[in-house]
């Protein structure tokens, strides 16, 4: 369910395009996906690229730490209904998970909780020459970079069989209301079907 900012005087219209009034909120919500290209206008937070729909996976994977060596967890996000918006075109991920290294703005519950559990926060990496939200090791505190994590063949997020799929635990979070992303960086892995099937899948309830 998209959340909507409808000014008064444009209600009819977005009524006639198919909106929907929830009076206890007091919005203008639309519920499918393949429609929301027609209610660009009044998506909250004004330039929108990307919009998550019914829920979110935090993906936890086991590395070793490049510097101590030691064996830590690290975390990605997955990602099963999304809808991209492009200037005239609108593109659908729809039921796969994918993983992806970045979710921007990550909602503030939820950057609580990682925070808590994983050694994750803004990092300086020397190879983009930028800071980023990122995965560090608990132990020596090394930034673990988005590449060496998420793209590299033995990465724990590139899934190419069943025994790395299974290596995983999604933790998997529903969304009251779809999440409207500025930015997203999702892998489209072509075995990534295999983490349905094989990971550990665990609610986590956490409200965004
Ligand atoms: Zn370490």
């Amino acid at each position: 369910m998209l959340l909507l900012n409808v000014p008064y005087e444009e209600k009819e219209e977005a009524k006639k395009l198919g909106a929907k009034w929830n009076p206890e909120i007091k919005k203008w919500y639309v519920t499918n996906p393949k429609t929301y290209g027609n209610f660009l206008k009044w998506i909250e937070g004004g330039e929108v690229s990307y919009i998550l729909c019914d829920e979110l996976y935090l993906v936890e994977g086991k590395t070793q730490c490049y510097r101590c060596k030691q064996q830590i967890s690290v975390i990605g996000y997955g990602i099963k209904k999304m809808v991209t918006l492009y200037e005239d075109d609108i593109e659908f991920i729809d039921g796969t998970i994918h993983i992806g290294s970045i979710i921007d703005p990550i909602p503030e519950t939820l950057l609580k909780y990682i925070q808590k559990h994983y050694n994750y926060k803004m990092r300086y990496s020397k190879t983009i020459g930028d800071q980023y939200l990122a995965n560090g090791c608990p132990n020596c505190d090394s930034l673990q970079g988005n590449f060496f994590l998420f793209q590299e063949v033995d990465s724990p997020f590139f899934i190419d069989s069943d025994e790395t799929a299974s290596n995983l635990t999604l933790y998997k979070i529903k969304l009251p209301y779809d999440l409207v992303l500025r930015n997203v960086e999702v892998g489209y892995g072509s075995e990534d079907d295999r983490i349905e099937k094989c990971a550990k899948i665990i609610s986590l309830d956490i409200r965004l």
